[in-house]
Order: C-alpha cells, then sequence, then structure tokens
C-alpha cells in the first residue's frame, strides 16, 4: 500500500487526540507529507476504527490522490499549510483551553518560555467557517513566523517537521493556554519580553527545526 507508514502514523496519532484533551469525538485531525502527497485522516470515522487503507491520500491542492472515504473537511487548511511552509506533518485541534481563549483573545501572551518553540506569541486569526478556503488563508497568516495559530470560535493548528513534533507543538500549546487562564486568576500574568523569546528560540535550536 502506498505510503503504508505514513498512514499508521497518522492514526497512531488520530488515537491519541481525544486522550490527550486536543479534540472530542472524531473533530481533530492528523496529515502526515510526503514529496507532493498528503496522508489525512477521513471524515467522520471513529479514529478506533481506523485501518491504513482508510487514511486519505490527496495532492497538495487537495485534489484525492487516492482515497476511498471522504478525507477531513480542513483539507484546505492542511494542504495550504503545506504549500506555505516547510511542514512535515500537522495537526489540527479543537482544545478546550485554547478554544475558550479564541473567544477572548488577540493573541496567546509569551508567559512561559515554552512558547518559542511555537516561534512566539500565537497569534488568533479571525473566524471562518469549517473548511473553508477562506479559514485556510487565514490560518496560513496567522502562521507566518510562527509553528502555531488559534482559530477564534474553533481551535488550533499546529505544524511540524515530523508528525511527533507537530503533535507535541499542539500539546505545548493547550498546555500554554490553561497556564494562562490559571495564571489569569489569580493576577495580572508576567510577561516574556521578545529578548527573553529570543533567548529561549535560539536555546531551542531555531523553530522549526529540531525539536
Ligand atoms: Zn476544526
Amino acid at each position: 500500500m502506498r505510503m503504508q507508514e505514513e498512514r499508521e502514523a497518522v492514526i497512531a496519532y488520530s488515537r491519541r487526540l481525544a486522550g490527550d484533551g486536543l479534540a472530542v469525538g472524531t473533530s481533530g485531525n492528523v496529515s502526515v507529507r510526503t514529496g507532493d502527497v498528503i496522508a489525512i485522516t477521513p471524515t467522520g470515522v471513529a479514529y478506533d476504527d481506523l485501518a491504513p487503507e482508510d487514511v486519505c491520500l490527496v495532492d497538495l491542492d487537495g485534489a484525492p490522490v487516492d482515497a476511498r472515504l471522504r478525507p477531513s473537511s480542513e483539507v484546505p487548511m492542511h494542504a495550504a499549510v503545506y504549500r506555505a511552509t516547510d511542514a512535515g506533518a500537522v495537526v489540527h485541534t479543537h482544545p478546550l483551553s485554547a478554544t475558550a481563549l479564541s473567544t477572548l483573545l488577540e493573541e496567546l501572551p509569551p508567559v512561559h518560555y515554552l512558547i518559542a518553540q511555537l516561534g512566539g506569541p500565537v497569534r488568533v486569526v479571525p473566524y471562518a467557517p469549517y473548511g473553508t478556503e477562506e479559514l485556510a488563508r487565514l490560518g496560513v497568516e496567522g502562521l507566518a513566523g510562527r509553528t502555531a495559530v488559534i482559530l477564534a470560535n474553533h481551535g488550533a493548528t499546529t505544524y511540524g517537521a515530523h508528525l511527533e513534533q507537530a503533535y507535541t507543538r499542539s500539546i505545548y500549546l493547550e498546555w500554554l493556554c490553561r497556564l494562562w487562564s490559571e495564571a489569569r486568576k489569580l493576577g495580572e500574568p508576567r510577561l516574556l519580553d521578545a529578548d527573553q523569546i529570543e533567548a529561549a528560540k535560539i536555546a531551542f535550536g531555531g523553530y522549526g527545526q529540531g525539536r
């Protein structure tokens, strides 16, 4: 089967989404790119029931290459991220804290140095209906210089060189949003300044590369 390994990785990480609090039901989606082909979760199938042949292959325009099921409704966003960046994997989620903050903030403030892993303060881009090219465009705009973006009244998207990195960034983003929420309950959080974030980026070896 074409891209068997990538399909299996997509399934393995999709099955972790709910348990890690990154999505409810089948609402999150995961993709991996190899060359000009993207392996992505199908829409509306319980992740526990997914078999490798169910994972859809689409091209960088989102057109089906090998897909017996309907690909995720967010194919336009995944494809747009691959076209605009050097991403090897993209993870789209609906985590509770990030989604809650998406209704309140324009940007996730730098409350912890881990935000350097995401390129800096994470933007919240305006709402657009799910699955649309408009949402894809807004998401890519929000990713400029970042590896994560929060989608207003919807969720979040992260990318990385490989699936483990993209997924870990989704975990970090949700933790940072939870941290912000917890700190705000207690008072006005002290933020890191731009120099401190830059120093953390250098210590991490530069965002978008390494781990
Ligand atoms: Zn979504």
